[in-house]
């Protein structure tokens, strides 16, 4: 049988668009029915544009901290340690190759 494919992430946010309105019940007129919600203020399009927008965040990936990565690099970059006159050469590669098989783990 063959493998399922992982989900995108414009599959996962196609799905929170068609569940947000099971799964965010309007704030002010509890109604579960969003894209039929009337508030007696006149709001419901910001009603309805603020549920979908909740659902969208809900599936969005944790924003990357780049300063965290890049210390995560230098502190293995530190451990294949400085080139010698005859590693000098070998050491380049080895941190190349370092940094892609961190790149590679962090992309599963
Ligand atoms: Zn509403």
């Amino acid at each position: 049988m063959p493998e399922t494919p992982e989900p995108t992430l414009r599959d996962r946010i196609a799905e929170a668009l068609n569940n947000a309105r099971h799964t965010h019940p309007c704030p002010v007129t509890s109604s579960t029915y969003w894209t039929g919600c009337y508030h007696p203020d006149g709001t419901s399009i910001a009603c309805h544009t603020s549920r979908r927008t909740d659902a969208v965040l809900a599936v969005l990936p944790a924003p990357v901290d780049r300063a965290a990565v890049l210390r995560e690099a230098a502190n293995a970059l530190a451990l294949v340690g400085p080139p010698t006159l005859a590693s000098g050469p070998q050491a380049w590669t080895e941190a190349i190759e370092t940094l892609r098989r961190m790149a590679d783990e962090a992309s599963r």
